[in-house]
């Protein structure tokens, strides 16, 4: 069954054939910015997505860009734009009711997590180094 979900103002729909089971988090200073704390996603298959409404679009790197909507300002979404990743999309759970029942199961950039919150339990933790090991990333000091 489908899930939709939409911004803070409603402006927006995301309606995703199924949401995984399984999110993760980001640390790391984009996410960070664009957030505003912590960048949290979903993936979903793009093509199994169905968005209505004005959506803008911001290229974060040459490989990635981040969606929000232009009346309210919720972030919507991060995708890769090239590389191995094209073709799924990390919706923000915030979008929907309850995170979409996701668990989180990894937090990447956990050792760039500001010092005063943590997430609690027990879930990967991957630090820049590890993450920076299997993924496309955006050197320090920018590309
Ligand atoms: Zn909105
Ligand atoms: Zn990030």
């Amino acid at each position: 069954m489908s899930v939709t979900g939409r911004c803070l103002c409603g402006a927006v729909t995301v309606t995703a054939a199924q949401l995984p089971a399984e999110m993760s988090a980001c640390h790391c200073e984009m996410c960070r910015k664009w957030s505003g704390s912590v960048g949290m996603g979903l993936p979903v298959p793009e093509e199994e997505l169905s968005v209505t409404g004005e959506v803008q679009t911001y290229a974060s790197s040459s490989f990635a860009e981040r969606a929000w909507c232009p009346t309210c300002g919720s972030a919507l979404w991060f995708r890769d734009t090239k590389g191995k990743n094209v073709g799924t999309v990390e919706l923000c759970p915030g979008l929907f009711e309850n995170a979409g029942g996701a668990r989180l199961v990894r937090e990447v950039y956990a050792d760039q997590c500001p010092e005063g919150y943590a997430f609690a339990g027990d879930h990967d933790r991957w630090s820049r180094a590890d993450y920076e090991a299997r993924e496309q990333f955006v050197p320090e000091g920018g590309e």
